[in-house]
């Protein structure tokens, strides 16, 4: 698991993703993913590209249609996070929470599920962990140690490259039952299955209907409050000219070609405030940084977005739409979307799919 942070070899990944392997294996380990996450997460390229790309070698829509739904699926996520808190319960509020804390042998990856254990150690030394895997920690966490998913959340986003608060926060919910109509379970057959492990006699070794009345087991019994440290770079020399645009990049746009060959400033804003609230790794932080180097003349700013504009002068600058950047004055400019014409808030994925797949055909046949 390498995640290169030049752009041309991101480009060459697109182009390597074979979509219909992924279809058939996205759900194992092992299967074909696209590992595209982390560069999605920070804006350097979008689910636009990746399903433009992959129509543009000539499959059809309905072949490749499981890879461009769990592309919507993050689209989805991102609508949601426009028009709803996603750090609170969407849907209904969490029920069978004992606490608010992590239960220490998940953040020792020390839980007993083979597994989970390995993909958490694969997640500190790389900063990436695979679907299933997020939702069997998840349910572990949530469903069998019954945390609260907020903490844990929060956690699990720190070492992310690909971490998003609205994907993470909401699957985190759909798995916990709060963005969803049952709590996610998985049994330890269903874990070795996907997995590749052979383990028995766990307490994850159950049927699917006593998970629901199970107590705790010890393993999971002794729970922690973690914190997540945050360094963010000093501040370097740094200058701007007034007379020409200024367009800001924050940890969730690192797009090369925004506004490319274009005589600007250009700004690469980490406000101290947001890393407070989602905190990250020094791996994600040290990703980041190598990212700017596919932007030329961008220089760093850290402090929030008030303190740049009034130390400098500056106004109207441009910068892209996000949830998180509500705060920032100037020229907002639209994130590429699938479809940008299906808006709003639908309260399940299914059915903001149908409405995508409709819009998506109709383009197709009109193009
Ligand atoms: C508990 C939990 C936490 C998660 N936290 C995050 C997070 O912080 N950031 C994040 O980007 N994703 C998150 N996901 C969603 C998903 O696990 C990752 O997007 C996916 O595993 C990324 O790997 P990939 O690029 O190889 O995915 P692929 O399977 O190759 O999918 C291609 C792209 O589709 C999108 N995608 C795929 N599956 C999902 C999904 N279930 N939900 C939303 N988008 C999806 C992603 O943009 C991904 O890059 C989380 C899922 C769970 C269950």
């Amino acid at each position: 698991m390498n995640f290169t942070t030049t752009y041309s070899d991101i480009l060459q990944r697109i182009q390597d993703l074979d979509p219909i392997r992924y279809g058939e294996t996205r759900n194992y380990l092992t299967g074909d993913v696209s590992y595209l996450s982390p560069y999605i997460s920070r804006g350097v390229i979008s689910t636009k590209m990746v399903l433009e790309a992959m129509l543009a070698k000539g499959f059809q829509l309905e072949e490749i249609e499981s890879l461009a739904k769990e592309l919507c699926w993050r689209d989805y996520f991102q609508r949601v996070a426009q028009v709803k808190d996603v750090q609170e319960d969407l849907k209904f509020p969490q029920y069978d929470v004992l606490h608010d804390e992590i239960p220490s042998n998940i953040v020792s990856a020390e839980t007993g599920i083979e597994g989970i254990d390995q993909a958490i150690r694969d997640l500190y030394t790389h900063g990436y962990m695979h679907n299933h895997a997020r939702m069997y920690a998840a349910s572990v966490v949530c469903n069998v140690a019954k945390s609260r998913w907020k903490l844990p959340s929060k956690w699990m986003y720190y070492h992310l490259l690909d971490g998003d608060f609205a994907s993470n926060a909401c699957s985190w919910q759909w798995v916990a039952g709060s963005n969803s109509s049952k709590k996610y379970y998985a049994n330890q057959e269903n874990i070795n299955r996907y997995m590749s492990t052979h383990q028995h006699g766990t307490y994850m070794d159950r049927s699917y209907d006593s998970f629901e009345s199970m107590s705790v087991p010890k393993e999971l019994s002794i729970t922690q409050v973690t914190s997540f440290p945050v360094k963010l770079p000093s501040q370097s020399t740094f200058n701007v000219n007034t007379n020409l645009p200024t367009y800001l990049y924050t940890y969730y746009n690192m797009d090369p070609t925004w506004h490319q060959g274009i005589d600007s400033n250009r700004i690469l804003l980490l406000e101290p405030s947001l890393f407070e609230q989602y905190p990250v790794s020094d791996k994600c932080l040290d990703f980041l940084l190598k990212l700017r180097e596919n932007i030329p003349g961008i220089q760093v700013y850290v402090g929030s977005f008030d303190e740049l504009v009034h130390e400098y002068g500056l106004s109207n600058c441009v910068f892209k739409e996000h949830p998180l950047t509500k705060h920032f004055q100037g020229i907002s400019e639209p994130r590429d979307w699938i479809c940008p014409e299906v808006t709003g808030y639908y309260p399940s994925f299914f059915a903001y799919w149908k409405h995508v797949k409709k819009q998506l055909t109709s383009n197709l046949h009109e193009a």
